[in-house]
């Protein structure tokens, strides 16, 4: 009670914080990385969260927080390399500041390569929900997710895995989507499903913008970028695989936004929400930046040793970098049948010019409309299950009753007749169309 008095009026009752206790260090060189640049902010630093930011920063993050649940994230650079100690001493300081009815759930984002016997037992013990880096089969992931010699790190990813599931430790798949892998979706989706046993996976696409500062600014990407079509694309194909046999099993991130949004809910995730601003990123000196894509001096809110660090989230500067997302939306978005699920995407990626010539149109905007408008009808007959009180996943079983149907009528259609899958077109120039 004491605190809600003192919480600044417009402090959200939540936020998050990705907090990176090596900074921008990382014992591997992914070549599409956008953090490792971010060295060159704090030359001549250790890249160590000394133990008074560790403490001051559990207990700031937990006194701001006015809900029951509170989640402590870590990431990097890589931050297992600051090892087991420094995240035993984080757990006993939230434990030392939670509020009574207060629980604590904490999450790391970890390259994998670090973990052992150790680590397995120490994420378990403290439910840990661990992130793991990992593109996709060995080829695919070796492409960039390179070590500082140059060499593939999947062995090493794969091997870290062993050690979560060894210790049962609840991990998810962040998988990026770029040149490399985005021609192979179903190989990617497969390979983490079936091989590697995951239930939950994000598809995070590379858009790095071809400049010297590794800052947002420019408007050209790396090769190594996806083009909006791959992604796009790359979403489709495996949601059809997903809606036809996963459903209810294996949870991709953005199709369960989807999905809370087709329901007519806000999207929780920033970069499909109206505004942002509520997921900050805390460097190792206790400097706080806007978001974790913004780490830039024009975005640096102050230090959380210097100035309390709800005084920073609540500033007038942090509320106007979240409102600008909305604000700054073009016409175009504005106008667009999927804005409700859509909201223009992460600001970051805002760089294109609309049809009609109007800046700020979000680059992966094409590969948004079309996965977007793809899903719109199993996303409809989804939300209508869940609003009668039934699981999602029982559109499963009616694709496949549908498929059955469908392959019926083609085998009793004439060659002249329509065709039974609704195109309009006559059977034989459609799918009786003699296979080549
Ligand atoms: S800038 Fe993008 S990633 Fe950062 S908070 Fe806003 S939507 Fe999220
Ligand atoms: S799909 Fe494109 S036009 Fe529509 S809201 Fe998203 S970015 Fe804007």
């Amino acid at each position: 009670m004491e605190l809600a008095r003192l919480q600044p009026m417009n402090l959200p009752p939540t936020f998050h914080i990705l907090a990176k206790p090596t900074g921008a260090i990382c014992n591997l060189n992914c070549k599409y990385c956008f953090f490792l640049s971010k060295e060159q902010l704090y030359p001549g630093s250790h890249f160590r969260m000394p133990g008074d930011v560790l403490e001051e920063y559990i207990r700031q993050y937990i006194e701001a927080q006015q809900v029951p649940e509170v989640n402590i994230s870590w990431q990097g650079g890589e931050p297992t390399l600051m090892g087991v100690d420094f995240f035993r001493r984080s757990v006993e300081l939230a434990e030392k500041y939670k509020q009574p009815y207060q629980t604590i759930q904490y999450a790391i984002q970890t390259n994998g390569t670090k973990l052992d016997d150790e680590w397995g037992e120490f994420l378990k013990k403290h439910n840990f929900l661990v992130g793991i880096s990992i593109d996709g089969p060995r080829e695919l992931h070796n492409t960039y997710r390179v070590n500082k010699g140059g060499q593939g790190s999947f062995d090493q990813v794969r091997r870290g895995l062993q050690f979560l599931q060894k210790h049962k430790v609840e991990f998810n798949i962040l998988a990026t989507v770029h040149a490399a892998n985005a021609g192979h979706p179903l190989e990617v989706y497969r390979f983490f499903r079936d091989d590697l046993g995951a239930r939950f996976i994000q598809f995070i696409a590379i858009v790095e913008r071809d400049n010297d500062t590794g800052f947002q600014e420019g408007n050209t990407v790396t090769a190594r970028s996806v083009t909006a079509e791959q992604y796009g694309n790359f979403l489709i194909k495996i949601f059809d695989e997903w809606v036809k046999r996963d459903v209810g099993r294996v949870f991709v991130q953005i199709f369960d936004v989807a999905l809370a949004a087709w329901l007519g809910e806000t999207p929780s995730l920033c970069i499909f929400a109206p505004t942002c601003g509520n997921a900050l990123a805390l460097e190792h000196t206790g400097d706080l930046y806007s978001c974790d894509h913004f780490v830039e001096p024009d975005y640096f809110l102050g230090n959380i040793k210097d100035t309390p660090m709800i005084e920073l989230v609540a500033s007038d500067q942090q509320r106007q970098f979240g409102q600008d997302k909305l604000d700054t939306l073009p016409r175009y978005c504005r106008e667009c049948e999927i804005r409700f699920v859509c909201h223009g995407g992460c600001p970051k990626n805002r760089f294109i010019a609309t049809p009609d010539g109007e800046p700020g149109l979000n680059y992966l905007c094409a590969g948004y409309k079309a996965f977007f408008n793809h899903i719109d009808r199993p996303m409809r007959m989804m939300a209508d299950l869940l609003r009668h009180h039934r699981p999602p996943a029982e559109i499963v079983q009616f694709l496949a009753l549908e498929e059955k149907k469908l392959q019926e009528a083609f085998a009793r259609a004439n060659r002249n007749d329509p065709c039974p899958c609704g195109s309009g077109r006559k059977f034989k120039h459609c799918h009786g169309r003699p296979k080549s």
